[in-house]
């Protein structure tokens, strides 16, 4: 088996009251671990098979497509959360969300539209260009802004199984909640 699914550095509970242990061992567990294994019998024996997983995005579509890049966001979801982490953005990457949203508030408001207004399931992702530039965009169901040649810096998860078991249909106070879970110390790494 060709890719594996990293252990998280933190235990379920460490996420509640905001994600609960229940979610995470499904979520991480069962779902990413569902995704991975597809990826892996789908790339078997192709020209996939020695590819580094950020290629395979780029260069499928169909089902190879979308299980690769829900094996990629689910990393790239849960490994940017620390509950003991850092609560703003600082530096550079704070100076842009100054410049673009004119404040930290506004970027999280517009992530928390986007992220409630997507119909279906998808993702809101906050992505970079080359120069710097941040931009918020909705994934519809596996959609990554990978494809389109933006690097994606943070991401929310708004498929019902990211919070159904904790917030039912009540997904803007999912959305509202899940930033005392966001690392921005990850985040800023990821934009510099
Ligand atoms: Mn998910």
């Amino acid at each position: 088996m060709k890719f594996t699914k990293p252990r998280l550095p933190y235990s379920p509970s460490d996420f509640e009251p905001i994600i609960s242990a229940a979610t995470v061992d499904y979520h991480y567990g069962k779902h990413e671990q569902a995704y991975i294994d597809n990826l892996n019998r789908l790339i078997e024996g192709t020209e996939y098979a020695d590819m580094p997983l950020e290629e395979i995005i780029k260069n499928s579509d169909g089902p190879l497509y979308n299980n690769a890049s829900q094996a990629w966001n689910h990393i790239f979801y849960f490994f940017q959360f620390n509950p003991n982490g850092q609560k703003e953005p600082s530096g550079n990457l704070a100076d842009q969300i100054a410049n673009q949203f004119g404040s930290f508030d506004e970027l999280k408001k517009k992530i928390e539209e986007a992220g409630a207004s997507l119909f279906g399931s998808g993702w809101v992702w906050l992505s970079t260009d080359n120069s710097g530039n941040l931009y918020i965009t909705q994934g519809k169901n596996a959609e990554n802004p990978l494809t389109n040649g933006l690097q994606p810096i943070l991401v929310i998860d708004v498929w019902e199984h990211a919070y159904y078991l904790d917030y039912q249909n009540r997904r803007p106070e999912y959305l509202k909640r899940i930033w005392e879970l966001i690392d921005w110390n990850v985040i800023e790494s990821r934009y510099n």
